[in-house]
């Protein structure tokens, strides 16, 4: 007997006793382990807390005299709430947080023990950083990173247990000044974007001095027990399984999709939320998703960067908490084969700081113009770079998802409803080369009028997109369930920036020559919709049509992440993110690397599982049976039955016997290929053969047969859990 498999089906009824977090009032606890800036008022000097707010609002630096006093209100505050050690909260390109706690107990010289922190060790702290990845930017031995306090997103507290960490934001970057984490480019980024976009507000409303790009992201997740992850090697080690049968009951009936929550599972999302109130992640949605098992939260909208650290904490808050109730959370992009996988859809806008949003249709010509501006540009932005959004969200477990016929195609192309649709077709037919003054009623756009018919049309017509106009922000689908949003982000927000930048200067040239602003504008609008409406996709995006489409129109579809990387380091991306101060050649280059690497060693990762379980766990509960097959049938010969008493055991034996053979040889020529394959040097051409000669040619098909196996051997020898139980027993 299997004993982990089936003790964990034991277990289920007692490890169902989930307990349910108190139900406090949300208002209660919002933000309750957060350093606000109202916390900040009661706990800081005049000075400070104006230093602190500059700092928060306006990027002001904070110099060391300030630092030691808001140092010391912030360590009155944590101390007060029960802290006794502090960390520099980042963001490293492994694509989790990390943190190095230290405490603020220290000795003096003489021996005296006192809590100390200070503003030095508020504003700057060097990890040992040597393990981090840095693509060649800071060689081994040189393992001088540091991390340095970002006053842009709020300090907190993290309860873990009973331990209490102060955890301080920062950027991680090399000795050499080069950045190693996700989160500096994205605030360069988001600051490219701010300038870029306030220059172009100034046509509409001279009043608009800040930009900020806003995010809601939506985040898929499989729950499961904890005894059948534990007995699932494939799982611990790589976030998916390698193998496993699809289940007689798939997500066919759809009766799991916004069906009642299981009661375990609503104890633990109780549990995650109350946790992320406190840390102010502002969740507002809860769901089940299509496939079973699959669930989804989403948080109400904030800025950029602050939305993307508290998807980073969140799921690490999702993790840990998961534990507490026996059970764990899986975010890869794809755990179950044959199943729906994990999105983490990145809905997208940007607001003014006199209220706007710039992806609203407004309610007069002139803020409708503003909106086709906006609207236009970021068309324009996707279909000139799309190579480099493709490049942001890939990796290896997005590279299951994206184009397995139930998420995003690796096709970027845009969605944007019938009507819009219609409304860049009345642009371009009637701003015609010769525009004038009297045809200013195409100004008089009646956006507005439509609002509701615009709404309906564009909530949630169409699935398949990767890039989606949502009525009033793009959400981008295509964003892995694992990833850090930051990168997309980063991404999307400089190509916004870029081309709001050439927008400008093609408007004031027209301006310049004599034009009407509203006129001038609404030229560039006309040829920026007809330089990008192949980009512009209405259909299914699943479709087999489609792909042939967009072949037809040279939209790219790259489908494997090695290949997608080298869109980074393009002259074009080079360019790009050079001239708009988000990354150095020299950076780009390195986080090109790390990216590579990174595919690299999942792969290998999963090659390996994938070995070591063939051997370990699928064939010896199939060697056990072709024994008790054999022995069935020397039986039956022996008392004397003719043949055909015993044709069906013969049959089931030559297939298992078949399914075994295969397995072995394969599992031996992929150790062969791996051993190919890691004896290359060069990372981008290793990464490609770990994709066609380890990937392509083996992981399929040792699968297949494993799988076979699963449905032919007796089940109660058959070590795996089984898609069935993980995904239906809880
Ligand atoms: P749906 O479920 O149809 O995708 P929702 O209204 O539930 O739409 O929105 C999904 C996510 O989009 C939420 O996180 C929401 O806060 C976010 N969102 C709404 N408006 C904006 C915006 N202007 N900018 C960024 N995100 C937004
Ligand atoms: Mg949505």
């Amino acid at each position: 007997m299997s004993s982990l498999r089936f003790k964990s089906i034991d277990n289920l009824s007692t490890n169902a006793e989930g307990k349910v977090a108190g139900s406090s009032k949300i208002t209660a606890i919002f933000n309750e382990n957060v350093f606000t800036l109202k916390t900040a008022r009661a706990f800081l000097s005049d000075e400070a807390y104006k230093s602190l707010l500059n700092s928060v609002k306006g990027g002001k630096k904070i110099d060391r005299s300030v630092a030691n006093q808001i140092s010391a209100g912030l360590r009155q505050w944590a101390e007060l709430k029960g802290v006794t050690h502090f960390t520099h909260w980042f963001q490293p390109l492994t694509g989790t947080a990390a943190e190095k706690h230290d405490s603020f107990f220290t000795l003096k010289s003489d021996g005296t023990a006192i809590e100390e922190f200070d503003g030095a060790a508020l504003i700057q702290q060097e990890p040992d950083a040597s393990s981090f990845p840095s693509g060649g930017l800071r060689a081994t031995f040189e393992a001088r990173g540091y991390t340095a306090w970002d006053p842009s997103s709020p300090i907190f507290i993290m309860e873990i247990g009973t331990g209490k960490t102060l955890c301080i934001p920062t950027i991680f970057v090399s000795y050499t000044g080069e950045s190693l984490d996700y989160k500096a480019p994205l605030l360069r980024a988001l600051s490219a974007l701010d300038k870029s976009a306030v220059d172009v507000c100034h046509y509409f409303d001279k009043n608009v001095t800040k930009v900020t790009a806003t995010l809601g992201w939506e985040q898929e997740y499989f729950v499961i027990d904890e005894g059948f992850f534990n007995a699932r090697p494939d799982l611990v080690m790589s976030g998916r399984t390698v193998f496993g049968h699809e289940p007689a009951k798939g997500q066919q009936l759809e009766d799991h999709y916004f069906g009642s929550i299981p009661e375990r599972t609503y104890a633990f999302m109780r549990d995650f939320e109350e946790e992320s109130y406190k840390l102010g992640i502002p969740l507002r949605t809860r769901h089940n998703e299509v496939a079973p098992a699959q669930f989804e939260c989403a948080p109400i909208f904030e800025e950029v960067s602050v939305g993307v650290d508290h998807n980073l904490l969140l799921m690490d808050i999702m993790d840990r908490v998961a534990r507490r109730h026996k059970l764990r959370v899986l975010l890869h992009e794809k755990p179950f084969a044959g199943i729906n996988g994990n999105g983490k859809h990145n809905n997208w806008s940007m607001s003014t700081d006199t209220g706007v949003n710039l992806l609203a249709p407004g309610k007069t010509p002139k803020t409708n113009l503003m909106f086709l501006t906006f609207f236009v540009n970021t068309i324009k932005a996707v279909h000139d770079y799309s190579d480099i959004l493709r490049a942001s969200i890939a990796s290896a477990g997005n590279d299951f998802r994206l184009g397995a016929n139930e998420a995003p195609p690796a096709i970027i192309s845009v969605f944007i409803g019938q009507y819009l649709t219609k409304v860049l077709g009345d642009v371009k037919e009637r701003v015609g080369d010769k525009f004038d003054e009297q045809d200013e009623a195409i100004l008089k756009l009646d956006l507005h009028k439509s609002i509701p018919e615009l709404l309906l049309d564009n909530t949630d017509r169409n699935r398949t997109s990767p890039f989606a106009f949502t009525g009033n922000k793009f959400e981008f689908r295509a964003v892995g369930s694992a990833a850090n949003c930051a990168n997309a982000m980063t991404a999307l927000n400089t190509i916004l920036a870029e081309t709001l930048k050439k927008f400008k200067e093609e408007v004031d040239q027209l301006i310049e020559k004599g034009e009407k602003k509203e006129i001038a504008i609404m030229h560039v609008i006309r040829e920026y919709i007809v330089s990008s409406e192949k980009v512009l996709f209405e259909g299914d995006g699943y479709s087999e049509e489609w792909h042939h489409e967009a072949e037809r129109r040279g939209l790219p579809n790259v489908r494997t992440t090695p290949l997608a990387l080298d869109a980074m380091i393009t002259e074009k991306a080079k360019k790009l993110f050079e001239e708009n101060g988000v990354y150095s050649h020299s950076e780009l280059e390195a986080r090109h690397e790390i990216e590579l690497e990174k595919y690299i060693k999942r792969v290998q990762i999963e090659a390996r599982i994938m070995g070591e379980m063939a051997t370990s766990h699928i064939l010896p509960p199939s060697f056990k049976y072709q024994n008790t097959l054999i022995q069935n049938i020397i039986g039956l010969k022996e008392v004397g039955l003719k043949e055909s008493s015993y044709t069906n055991q013969k049959q089931i034996l030559e297939k298992i016997s078949e399914h075994i053979g295969k397995i072995s040889e394969l599992v031996e020529k992929m150790i062969q290929a791996r051993k190919i394959a890691n004896a290359i040097s060069d990372t981008r051409t290793k990464a490609i053969a770990y994709n066609s000669q380890v990937k392509e040619p083996f992981f399929d098909t040792i699968r297949y047969h494993a799988d076979k196996l699963e449905l032919l051997v007796d089940d109660s020898e058959w070590v795996l859990p089984k898609y069935r139980e993980m995904l239906f027993l809880r």
